[in-house]
């Protein structure tokens, strides 16, 4: 006889693995199925985000940073230190490490939690049947209530630059180099791509970014795009706008990569490649095709608002339906469900999903742009504190960058914060806590921030909003 659950999770990424625990806590029998394999050969939960994303790419960029102040900051508070050398390899066997523990911690808590785990390959079948193949080709199938597809994303490949996850790699790949190249090419200025270039660019790469669109980080905050740039440029990242890639080749374990720009065709020799040209939805063989679940026009599961699929009882989740691929936006909408499936009114505001950059200094934003606002008609008025002027920022040696707080200007209401600057992931969480419960650029203005701390320049954005700043000159409203 089969098994009979009220909820199956297919995916144990930080969308699946957050939803199975919270339906587990929410009274409901409970099983997720993952079949990702770790290095060590054994199933591996945490999905992308602890296995090959998020938290592996930070264990790398904190890693470089550290050998990138030792070499260039420490002088600058009386520091010496010698020659400072990085060993490669044992920076990435310490990202593998913490990777390791993650992903132990998930499966712990999933079974603290009382969450069945299945190990293999998962199918929805008509009638919310779920098949498990197993490794070895063995299959059962499981009989639920309700299903939470969260099959998660993969890197898109571009036909001019296929992966060998040798000289041409991926943001996979990339993560596990084992010395540092001399020359990096990296197709794609996104997160990923910028990222990735930061962590090699630290560590004493020459690296060039080739970008097939005119303007950078075209969905961030203008002002803050080009300060990016501006300070990227300075820190070495060659970036290459308008640099579309048309082949490449790979002799001698180098890669000649052949792109136009304004100026016509070229060609760049590089050590390794790193194509970060953005992410898909997964759904090899995740639907019978009789399962009644559609899909919209670019390929991700089609849903509603609360993530509801056209199939009563199953839902979808995280980086295989629309919205921001992110992580948290992710694991927000698996609480969500969870919480419906459960008979609780839950819903997820999608108009504040922070979005952070972990570059350094680190890009962060919530809300609209400015740029957006004024496409929208919507008049608004703009405070901006640069961190140049923030005591703590002074005392860290960490001055670059400015936090910018954008309010209606009628109503005062807080629509955007955007932060280029030091601890940019944390300040923008204020700025998100404000404008979920309604905030303006008044009420910030108005709260007592602690001192020195970099949180302060939030609130000398807030007041600048209305021009009465105190560290700085205000621009006369
Ligand atoms: C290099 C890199 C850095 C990133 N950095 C950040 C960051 O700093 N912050 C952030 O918010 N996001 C970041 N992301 C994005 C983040 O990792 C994803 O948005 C997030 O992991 C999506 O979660 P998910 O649960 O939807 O899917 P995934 O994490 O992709 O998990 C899906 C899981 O489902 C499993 N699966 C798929 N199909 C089946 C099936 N049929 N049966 C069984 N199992 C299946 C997969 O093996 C996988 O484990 C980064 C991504 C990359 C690549």
């Amino acid at each position: 006889m089969s098994q009979k659950f009220d909820v199956i999770v297919i995916g144990a990424g930080p969308g699946g693995y957050v939803a199975a625990i919270k339906a587990a806590q929410l009274g409901l029998k409970t099983a997720v199925i993952e079949k990702y394999k770790g290095k060590e050969g054994k199933t591996a939960l945490g999905g992308t985000c602890l296995n090959v994303g998020c938290i592996p790419s930070k264990a790398l960029l904190d890693s470089s940073y550290k050998f990138h102040e030792a070499h260039e900051s420490f002088k600058i508070h009386g520091i010496s230190t010698g020659e400072v050398a990085m060993d490669v390899p044992t920076m990435v066997a310490r990202k593998d490490q913490i990777v390791k523990n993650l992903t132990g911690g998930v499966a712990a808590l999933i079974k603290a939690n009382g969450v069945t785990l299945f190990e293999g390959h998962g199918k929805l079948l008509a009638g919310k049947k779920v098949e498990v193949t197993a490794a070895d080709g063995s299959t059962q199938v499981l009989d639920t209530e309700n299903v939470i597809l969260a099959s998660g994303s993969k890197p898109v490949e571009i036909p001019p630059a296929p992966v060998d996850q040798d000289v041409i790699v991926d943001s996979t790949g990339a993560l596990d180099f084992q010395s540092v190249p001399g020359k990096l090419g990296v197709i794609g200025a996104g997160v990923i791509g910028l990222e990735l270039s930061s962590v090699w660019a630290r560590l004493g790469t020459e690296v060039t970014v080739l970008e097939a669109m005119d303007k950078f980080l075209p969905a961030v905050d203008e002002q803050v795009a080009k300060e990016a740039h501006k300070i990227l440029t300075k820190q070495g990242l060659k970036i290459l706008l308008g640099a579309r890639v048309t082949g490449t080749e790979v002799k001698d374990k180098q890669v000649t990569v052949k792109f136009t720009d304004a100026e016509g065709e070229k060609a760049l020799t590089f050590d390794k490649l790193i194509v970060a040209v953005g992410r898909r939805p997964v759904t090899t063989d995740l639907l019978a095709a009789d399962s009644g679940v559609t899909m919209d026009e670019r390929g991700f599961i089609y849903v509603d608002d609360y993530c509801a699929t056209s199939v009563p009882g199953v839902y979808a989740i995280g980086d295989v339906v629309r919205g921001a691929m992110l992580a948290h936006k992710a694991s927000e909408e698996g609480v969500m469900v969870a919480e419906r499936i459960a008979g609780h009114k839950a819903q997820m505001n999608y108009d504040l999903i922070p979005a952070v950059i972990y570059t350094h200094p680190e890009i962060a934003t919530v809300g609209k742009t400015e740029q957006a606002l004024k496409a929208e008609g919507v008049a608004v008025n703009v405070g901006v504190f640069p961190f140049a002027a923030s005591g703590r920022a002074m005392a860290a040696n960490d001055t670059a960058g400015f936090v910018k707080v954008i309010a209606d200007a009628k109503t005062d209401r807080v629509l955007g914060v955007h932060v280029i600057g030091p601890s940019a992931a944390e300040l923008v969480q204020q700025g998100a806590i404000a404008m979920e419960f309604g905030s303006s650029a008044e009420d910030l203005g108005m709260m007592v921030f602690s001192h020195p701390a970099l949180s302060e320049a939030l609130h000398e954005a807030a007041l600048a909003v209305s021009g009465h700043a105190i560290h700085i000159a205000n621009r006369k409203k």
